[in-house]
């Protein structure tokens, strides 16, 4: 399979290159260059599959011949170490749980497979890559784990200082070996910042570096699987399904669109975002205008300009009409996301956090326009990350899961900085 740069068609690559480099030369988003749906038995057999056989299936074509079956295999089952339940919240509506994973975030499953992928390219050469990665909370503790130990690989996170809950930044500072933390006296945006400006920076050209957000496919790609494990659990209802991602860089979602593509039968896509709106105002208006992030309780959400956006346009050949028919696009505030919260537990007992109930919002507001629906929203994280936020709301204790339990002992190791100079510095 070849990736082409989506700021320039000619522009391809293998899916190696387009994994290590991350983002093109010209700073484009790679983008598969054709995408072939899976035969209809596929789905009518799905409920027979294993979790590992389905992955397997959605995909080998994006792979190709660069990894060897058995190889691309082992990495899935490593990748799919954990449960994705979809738990049934009230009449027709399900969260489907992505936090069962050793950081209890869906990115997980992103950081396993991607840092797999890179071992694997780099198992027979001396190279060492740098893996840059700027985090508001959660993408750092993830990729941190899933990089641990891998060979060849050193990854450096930054997160802004004050702005990461204490859980959060244990997971980032913690796990030592090959994972270097950088807090950095400034917000979101100035370790963003920091991390564009090296890779543009030539005299960094010997680092070997690469993101590991979802702009790199490697990260995006397999973030399909557990929307196929969605469907897996839904299709006995035998209704329109439609899916709600609380939606940052909209990376969930774009892997959803994708797996419609390979002819996943979802009838329906809301993007749920917090107050950062760029994408609700552009169906709305007509514009797209991103603006800088505004800080909110789902933190991971913060963010003003979606880099997957781009990637969903294409999948729609930019074709607006065609777009609106699938896709809807909804903004609330922390004090809307806070309602929900309570409602929600009062109502049904489930517990869900900022980002999760945020995506709850967008699904219930679409179903009252499609009510003969089935719809499931994704809990991306687990409630325990943000308990700051939903203790005092529901006036509870969370008991802490044991993947927390083993961070909470232990010293957190990092190094501050201010300046890209510094930065620098640090890279070597
Ligand atoms: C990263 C993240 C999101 C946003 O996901 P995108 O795929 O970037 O839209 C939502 N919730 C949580 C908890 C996250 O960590």
């Amino acid at each position: 399979m070849k990736y082409f740069s989506l700021n320039n068609k000619s522009h391809k690559v293998s899916f190696e290159e387009a994994v290590v480099a991350g983002l093109a030369p010209d700073k484009g988003l790679y983008f598969p260059e054709s995408i072939t749906a899976l035969p209809d038995s596929f789905f009518a057999n799905i409920e027979n599959l294993s979790h590992e056989e389905i992955a397997y299936e959605a995909i080998k074509q994006f792979v190709g011949d660069e990894i060897p079956e058995a190889e691309l295999k082992r990495i899935i089952a490593e990748t799919l170490c954990f449960d994705f339940p979809c738990v049934p919240v009230e009449d027709n509506v399900f969260s489907l749980e992505l936090f069962h994973g050793p950081t209890m975030a869906f990115k997980d499953v992103g950081g396993r497979f991607m840092s797999r992928c890179l071992a694997y390219f780099n198992r027979d050469k001396d190279i060492k890559n740098t893996v840059l990665v700027a985090t508001s909370g959660d993408t750092g503790g993830a990729v941190a784990s899933g990089f641990l130990g891998v060979k060849g690989v050193e990854v450096i996170i930054l997160y802004p200082s004050g702005k990461v809950s204490d859980i959060q930044e244990r997971q980032l500072t913690t796990l030592g070996q090959n994972i270097k933390a950088l807090e950095v006296d400034g917000v979101f945006d100035d370790c963003q910042d920091m991390v564009k400006k090296a890779f543009l920076d030539d005299s960094l050209k010997h680092k070997n570096l690469t993101s590991a957000n979802s702009i790199n496919i490697a990260r995006w790609l397999p973030q399909m699987f557990y929307i196929f494990f969605a469907y897996q659990q839904l299709k006995k209802h035998n209704k329109p399904i439609i899916l709600s991602c609380p939606s940052g860089n909209f990376g969930n979602i774009c892997a959803g669109i994708m797996a419609k593509r390979l002819g996943l039968p979802i009838a329906h896509f809301v993007a749920s975002t917090n107050a950062n709106d760029t994408v609700p105002r552009f169906l709305e208006k007509g514009d797209y205008d991103p603006k800088p992030s505004i800080a909110t309780i789902s933190n991971a959400m913060d963010v003003g300009n979606p880099s997957n956006f781009i990637r969903i346009q294409e999948l729609y050949h930019n074709n607006l009409s065609e777009f609106e028919k699938d896709f809807s696009s909804y903004s609330y505030t922390d004090a809307e996301t806070e309602i929900a919260i309570k409602d929600i537990y009062n109502r049904t007992k489930y517990i869900a956090e900022p980002h999760g109930a945020v995506g709850y919002l967008g699904l219930k507001k679409e179903m009252a326009k499609q009510p003969n629906s089935v719809g499931v929203f994704l809990e991306t994280a687990h409630p325990i990350k943000f308990l700051d936020t939903v203790e005092p709301l529901l006036n509870l204790k969370l008991p802490i899961p044991k993947q927390i339990e083993s961070v909470l002992g232990k010293d957190k190791v990092r190094t501050k900085i201010k300046t890209y100079e510094e930065f620098k510095t640090f890279l070597g």
